[in-house]
């Protein structure tokens, strides 16, 4: 049986006038290859039309899937491939908004819903999210002061943020990245947003961005308080190994001191490294070498053949599975 190898992954930019937000630590601390001075996103592992990330070859993923599907997404991965994973810069402050269930985004726009989970790899000393709504706070008083502008941050929840945080943010929660922070992010592979508020801001023409209040209303979830991440640690000989999520959607594991991880791709679906510091992976069977710098993204096909992983802290996704 072939195998295949793990697939280093070059990413696809959301910049310029998409991104007015962003900023230039995706060059200032990992090194990366920017389109634009404000450059909000590199998208690691996407399938997004357009913005695709690619192999070395320049070979979309998409069509890198579509060779050998169940070899490279697993045997138990369905179409349309799962999730998307985003490197973001927050220059500025992102809009406030919230993201449908597959229930409403399959009813409403005939799309998948979203949820999705942040680490934070940076963030400046007062950085703060949104991250859900006041407690008690009711759709009607929601919907009241959506109509006045800044009168919904009163009914916002902001916490202070620092490196190494991981949050869930699943359909429903009220949501906002802050100004000064830079974050890993893992999300179903779906582009449905509903913007609450954007914080009275105009672009260079004077023109405030799109509102979507009654669908943002529709969706949210009133009587959810959403709580950071506590890591739960599992023994591991060859590393420290973190849990951080193991949800409906997907898991998200860090490891650091990787000394010689043992790995092999678990047939039934595929995982992604993205790497914190630089580092490298051997291959078990040929001692072939593949070095990744700090924040690059390695695709691990689900028919990977077994390696070693050597690096200082990295993360590892992979979708849901049975
Ligand atoms: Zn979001």
């Amino acid at each position: 049986m072939m195998h295949d190898k793990p697939i280093l992954l070059y990413p696809a930019y959301r910049s310029g006038l998409s991104t007015p937000w962003g900023g230039d630590g995706l060059k200032t601390r990992f090194g990366k290859n920017i389109p634009d001075p404000h450059t909000g996103e590199s998208l690691e592992m996407s399938v997004i039309p357009g913005l695709n990330s690619a192999d070395a070859d320049g070979q979309p993923l998409e069509s890198l899937l579509d060779r050998d599907w169940a070899g490279m997404a697993g045997t138990q991965v369905e179409r349309p491939f799962p999730l998307l994973l985003k490197l973001i810069d927050a220059q500025d402050r992102l809009s406030v908004q919230v993201h449908p269930d597959d229930d409403y985004a399959r009813r409403v726009e005939n799309k998948l819903g979203k949820t999705e989970a942040w680490a934070i790899l940076q963030a400046a000393p007062d950085a703060k999210l949104v991250y859900g709504i006041k407690e008690g706070a009711t759709k009607e008083a929601l919907a009241e002061a959506a109509q006045h502008g800044e009168e919904i941050e009163k009914l916002l929840r902001f916490v202070p943020v620092k490196p190494g945080d991981v949050f869930y943010i699943p359909a429903g929660t009220v949501h906002a990245i802050g100004q000064g922070i830079l974050l890993y992010e893992i999300q179903q592979s779906s582009d449905v947003t509903y913007r609450f508020y954007d914080w009275n801001r105009r672009d260079q023409q004077g023109n405030l961005r799109p509102l979507h209040i009654r669908q943002a209303l529709d969706v949210t979830r009133v009587d959810y308080q959403p709580e950071a991440i506590v890591p739960r640690i599992v023994p591991d000989p060859h590393c420290q190994r973190e849990i951080l999520l193991d949800t409906a959607y997907f898991g998200l594991q860090r490891l650091s001191d990787c000394q010689n991880v043992p790995f092999t791709g678990a047939i039934t679906h595929f995982s992604v490294l993205t790497a914190l510091t630089e580092g490298s992976l051997q291959l078990a069977d040929t001692k072939e070498t593949i070095a990744f710098s700090a924040g690059q993204t390695v695709f691990i096909p689900a028919d990977c053949a077994p390696f070693t992983l050597t690096c200082g802290q990295c993360l590892i996704a992979a979708p849901a599975h049975k």
